[in-house]
């Protein structure tokens, strides 16, 4: 029966809600194994080249309260997190983006906290695209005015992300006490509506059952302007209300790479080197993401501590991979 749903997926028929709940059900390593060929090849066959991402925090002064109970990102959540407040100058971001232009990766990641209608990502963008040819992904979740979004649209940023994370609301409203999904959602509305690509993905290992994670990636397809899904594995920051949640398992990550591959064959899939793991980036790649995001240089110039762990990939290492799996590096 797996066999036959795989084999219905790699001719991009769409799968019925049910199918994908089998997929997700998956118990024996070889259907495992062969979803993962399957979404390997949907995703060699369209793009094999893979896009690296590096990263700039612009700020983690957050002003939701109460802070999400997972988050070592903001300051004071998490003594393995940044911890201390900071707000980068357009000095150190500047020089942030110089140097990850210098290693040669073609895209950078501006994120922040919450709190300031957009500005810390206007103000990033115009620092970025009047000073590199980066490609620009900017995440500031939906502390997004559309003034703001007319902004990034007037400086050519390439993406704007909003992750919904989960589309249970009970669940959602359980571990982000200080937002309300809508907001999330109205804020993807927004980013399409102005033409923008949208970027917008799963927090799996939340305590999701499969049926949400089913429920969340068929929502995503409402959005004209998706163009990426960032796949991310919950780990416990130290401090948190959640440090002793589990962490999300790597079989169940690959798993919902794949299927999600499957369902969107033309769609970027973005799998950060914190959520995974650096040292599990490859599994990612075979189980068929294309962008692997969090990637420093070794002279980058100020300290990063991933989001979702404070662990992060080196650009040398996450090479090495892509060229242990003799796939190509988008240039
Ligand atoms: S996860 Fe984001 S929105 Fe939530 S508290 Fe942390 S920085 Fe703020």
């Amino acid at each position: 029966m797996i066999r036959n749903i795989i084999k219905k997926a790699k001719t991009e028929d769409n799968l019925d809600k049910n199918e994908l709940l089998q997929l997700f059900k998956i118990e024996y390593a070889e259907d495992l194994i062969e979803l993962m060929q399957a979404a390997y090849d949907v995703r060699n066959s369209h793009n094999n080249a893979i896009k690296l991402t590096s990263t700039v925090h612009l700020t983690n002064i957050c002003q939701v309260t109460p802070k999400c109970k997972y988050c070592g990102f903001a300051a004071r959540t998490s003594l393995d997190g940044y911890y201390h407040p900071f707000f980068k100058e357009d000095r150190e971001i500047l020089d942030a983006v110089k140097c990850v232009e210098k290693s040669g990766i073609p895209r950078v990641s501006c994120s922040g906290a919450h709190g300031y209608f957009g500005f810390q990502a206007v103000n990033a963008a115009k620092i970025v695209k009047e000073n590199t040819s980066l490609e620009l992904l900017v995440n500031v979740g939906a502390d997004l005015t559309v003034k703001a979004l007319k902004e990034l649209y007037k400086y050519d940023t390439d993406t704007v992300c909003c992750n919904l994370e989960t589309v249970n609301q009970s669940l959602f409203s359980e571990v982000k006490p200080g937002e309300k999904l809508e907001d999330r959602i109205k804020t993807c509305e927004k980013i399409s509506s102005q033409g923008i690509e949208l970027s917008s993905g799963l927090l799996i290992g939340l305590g999701e059952s499969y049926q949400d994670r089913v429920n969340h990636l068929l929502f995503l397809k409402k959005f004209p302007c998706l163009g990426e899904i960032p796949i991310m594995g919950f780990n416990p920051y130290k401090n948190t209300p959640m440090e002793n949640h589990p962490p999300c398992s790597l079989l169940e990550q690959v798993k919902t790479i794949a299927i999600t591959r499957l369902m969107f064959p033309h769609v970027r899939i973005t799998v950060p080197t914190p959520t995974i793991g650096p040292k599990n980036v490859k599994y990612s790649l075979i189980a068929g993401a294309d962008n692997v995001a969090t990637v420093i240089p070794e002279d980058y110039p100020s300290v990063v501590k991933g989001v979702g762990s404070p662990t992060y990939g080196n650009l040398k290492d996450v090479v090495g991979v892509v060229q242990e799996l003799g796939l190509n590096l988008e240039s």
